[in-house]
């Protein structure tokens, strides 16, 4: 399980400041502050599961939550077509230890990704 004391949670605790896109009792989703595409924002859960890898049953509707969040995202931006991306470990690419889905759209995207 995931400290509260990463950047999400200081975002989650109003300690650092993001641009807030949507939010609800369980989840919070903000703009990326280094985005890929036009529109990036991510979807985070406001418990503090480090990475998907460590979900367990028990966070079953949580993360069908997080993903009905994410198709939610998609609409108010707009976006008819859409990616959504987990990275779940350093060496997939995670930086941040507690879970987050980017909503990644505005622009082609390629498949397979690079
Ligand atoms: P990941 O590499 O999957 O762990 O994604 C972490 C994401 O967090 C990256 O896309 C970063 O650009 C983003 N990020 C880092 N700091 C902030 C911040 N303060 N506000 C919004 N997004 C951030």
């Amino acid at each position: 399980m995931a400290s509260s004391d990463t950047l999400f949670g200081r975002i989650l605790s109003g300690e650092i400041p993001c641009q807030e896109v949507y939010a609800d009792d369980l989840s919070l989703a903000f703009r990326d502050v280094n985005p890929q595409a036009p529109v990036h924002v991510l979807v985070i859960p406001r418990e503090p599961i480090a990475q998907l890898g460590e979900a367990t049953a028990e966070h079953q509707a949580l993360l069908g939550h997080l993903l009905l969040v994410a198709a939610k995202v998609a609409r108010l931006e707009g976006l008819e077509s859409w990616r959504t991306v987990i990275n779940s470990g350093a060496g997939a690419g995670q930086t941040v230890f507690h879970l987050h889905l980017h909503v990644i759209g505005g622009r082609p995207l390629a498949w397979p990704p690079g």
